[in-house]
């Protein structure tokens, strides 16, 4: 007997989550469902996100509530608009096979007409945001004297966006009767209090050890110095060719700054936070639903309830400001039984809230080491092997073009046809990854220090150690950043290793030599001439920082200040990405800084919920 039919749901449910592959409960459905289908109990789960909580609350509605009648009898609260829909969708999906049964998702940031339309023509289970459903309630669009049934899903979520007025302004409105069933993925005091508040003995259900993550993640740490923090997250990433990710930082222009970056350093990669209006959320959500995007670089806020499956890694480009939040980040990978890595990228000073971490979720983490430029370039490889291996052909479209291909390649032999070919991708990987350095730092009393002083090529070096160099060729002569290194090793005679950060930027480039070479590279180049043009080479400003303002807005694209805070500076050049610059978590911006979607200056005081890091449970 299939065993959600055993479990006391009934037939039609049964087959429509089938249909939607549930084929055994997960273990909070198996405990938790035959508790709420006598419809007597109030009811606390503490579970994960991904444990199978929508199910385990929405199949017993499904057999409690009566569809005949057109009323509100249940009413689901949850923190974000992305939960709401999927509640909405799951439980429509679970009664595809069931009649009259309406759910509609109360919202905000969509119209209101239309939820107001949806509620009159009558509805039996509504799952809302608080504040949208507290509008309709003033309103006095909607009667919920007849709810038997309060879920608060996400009730931690709820509490730490600030919704608890609202949703005693919300419940007061509902009978004393009624049964109210919480779901936490947590349970601070806070949770505990509202539990005692609007329950009476409740049923409570812990699944698995209290605050406890889910056992199939992989906890992993790194210790990078803060101004390698940009390049050893790429380095994972690029150690990771499939890697199908959510990158979280504390803030909306953390996230942005990050997205830009990544995109210009060629990822596939697109930021998800509270300033997107709705449309360009759902644009990128559903870009990463398809697998359109590989990373979704997020905020707590927005990525909140976000249940995408298969996610491999989560990243705390920054950790959290509270431990929970540690919980629900590493809750977007290993959902549905699947396993995932959650990956902080800290620097020494942080590794205290590591081991606060590893109390509240009950887990160590790994100390892991971010991967060696060498290990990059052999993983790519095989990626590109593997992919090569089991791609499928598509027979007929190829067939057309076979001769030509052939002919093109009759000359080459099979092994230098497979060098080339792994070689196309390879090479990318070869040439930013050459003589990359060690981006582990080690912890000595409390410092992080590098175990490798070399600056990653593209990554900006250290303040004192380099100068600045401007040369008059670019890109249009036809210069990567590798071939700009070979020409300037060959001229000159020093070794690549010791040449920092090169930009190539159009018409000229930068690059950064050690103080003690620039001598040497001057002399070098006093009589060079390239194609008929001769070359020049400046000293960019002073030390590193680079002072040039003209050619198109180009602005220190390689500065760095070593202790992160950049007093207000500002980037033009239409809020695009600025000038190849690393971003530095923990790096404190100025007053005043350009977000690069509103194109004007935002004032740090008139912070949104998103970017004021809550008081709660600090580290
Ligand atoms: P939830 O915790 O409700 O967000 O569910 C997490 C994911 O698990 C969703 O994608 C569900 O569709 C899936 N899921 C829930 N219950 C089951 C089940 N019994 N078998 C397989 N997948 C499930």
């Amino acid at each position: 007997m299939n065993p959600f039919i055993q479990l006391g749901i009934r037939h039609d449910i049964v087959n429509a989550i089938s249909e939607l592959g549930f084929e055994n409960p997960t273990p909070i459905q198996e405990q938790s469902i035959p508790v709420l289908l006598t419809g007597s109990n109030d009811f606390v789960g503490l579970a994960q996100t991904g444990t199978g909580k929508t199910a385990a609350f929405g199949l017993p509605l499904l057999e409690l509530l009566d569809f005949e009648e057109n009323h509100p009898q249940a009413l689901v609260l949850c923190p974000t608009r992305e939960l709401c829909l999927q509640i909405t969708n799951d439980i429509k999906n679970y009664a595809k096979h069931m009649n009259n049964v309406h759910v509609v998702a109360v919202y905000g940031g969509a119209s209101i007409s239309d939820q107001l339309r949806q509620i009159k023509r009558g509805v039996q289970i509504v799952v809302a945001t608080p504040g949208r459903m507290l509008d309709i309630i003033n309103r006095k669009a909607i009667d919920f004297s007849q709810v038997k049934f309060v879920v608060l899903d996400e009730a931690d979520e709820m509490l730490n966006m600030g919704f608890q007025e609202d949703i005693d302004s919300i419940l007061s409105t509902t009978p004393d009767e009624k049964k109210t069933w919480l779901f936490s993925a947590t349970m601070p005091a806070e949770v505990r209090r509202i539990a005692k508040k609007y329950m009476e003995n409740p049923f409570e259900l812990t699944m698995g050890t209290k605050n406890t993550g889910n056992a199939n993640i992989e906890h992993e740490y790194y210790i990078v110095r803060a101004r390698d923090k940009y390049a050893a997250f790429k380095r994972i990433v690029d150690f990771n060719p499939d890697i199908f990710g959510i990158v979280f930082c504390r803030t909306k222009i953390e996230t942005q700054d990050i997205a830009e970056a990544l995109i210009k350093d060629g990822y596939n990669a697109d930021s998800l936070h509270g300033d997107l209006s709705q449309q360009q959320r759902d644009k990128v959500m559903k870009r990463y639903r398809e697998r359109n995007l590989q990373l979704l670089i997020a905020t707590d806020v927005a990525a909140r309830g976000i249940d995408v499956n298969d996610v491999t890694h989560v990243i705390n480009y920054s950790l959290p400001d509270e431990i929970e939040n540690y919980t629900h980040r590493s809750g977007r990978t290993a959902r549905a039984g699947k396993t995932g890595i959650s990956i902080a990228i800290v620097n020494g000073k942080e590794l205290g809230k590591i081991r606060q971490i590893e109390r509240v979720i009950g887990k160590k983490f790994i100390k892991a080491e971010i991967p060696t430029g060498f290990d990059v370039c052999e993983k790519q490889l095989f990626s590109i092997v593997h992919k090569v291996h089991n791609v499928t052909v598509n027979e007929e479209q190829i067939e057309q073009y076979l001769p030509r291909i052939i002919e093109e390649f009759k000359d080459i032999s099979k092994e230098d046809f497979i060098k080339r070919f792994a070689s196309i991708e390879f090479n990318r990987f070869l040439d930013y990854y050459k003589n990359a350095p060690d981006l582990n730092a080690s912890v000595e009393e409390g410092r992080t220090r590098d175990r490798d002083d070399r600056p990653e090529r593209g990554a900006s070096s250290g303040p004192s150690a380099y100068t600045r160099l401007f040369i008059n060729l670019g890109s249009v002569d036809e210069f990567n950043r590798g071939d700009l290194l070979g020409y300037i090793c060959n001229t000159t005679k020093i070794s690549g290793r010791t040449v920092g950060k090169i930009d190539v930027k159009g018409v000229y480039s930068f690059f950064e030599v050690p103080h003690e070479d620039v001598e040497k590279v001057m002399t070098a180049y006093k009589e060079i001439e390239y194609k008929g043009r001769p070359v020049r080479i400046e000293i960019s400003g002073e030390g590193t920082s680079d002072n040039r303002s003209s050619g198109g807005g180009y602005r220190g694209g390689g500065e760095r200040r070593e202790g992160g805070y950049r007093g207000g500076e500002r980037r033009e050049g239409g809020g695009g990405y600025r000038g190849g610059e690393r971003r530095e978590g923990g790096g404190h911006r100025g007053s005043s800084e350009r977000s690069s979607s509103g194109g004007g200056f935002r004032d740090f005081s008139g912070k949104s919920r998103e970017d004021r890091p809550e008081r709660r449970r600090r580290f």
